[in-house]
């Protein structure tokens, strides 16, 4: 399920799997969709 964070004003639509932060809400949605991540990682 996509969360969404205000930072520097802004609304980011977050990936609650990978923690990845979108812009746009329907990008966060088709990422999430896809992610295989079980557990916050930026760097793979
Ligand atoms: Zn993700």
């Amino acid at each position: 399920m996509v969360s969404t964070t205000e930072r520097d004003g802004t609304t980011w639509y977050e990936c609650e799997r990978c923690g990845m932060l979108f812009d746009d809400r329907g990008d966060a949605d088709r990422h999430e969709a896809n992610c295989d991540a079980e557990e916050p990682t930026y760097i793979q």
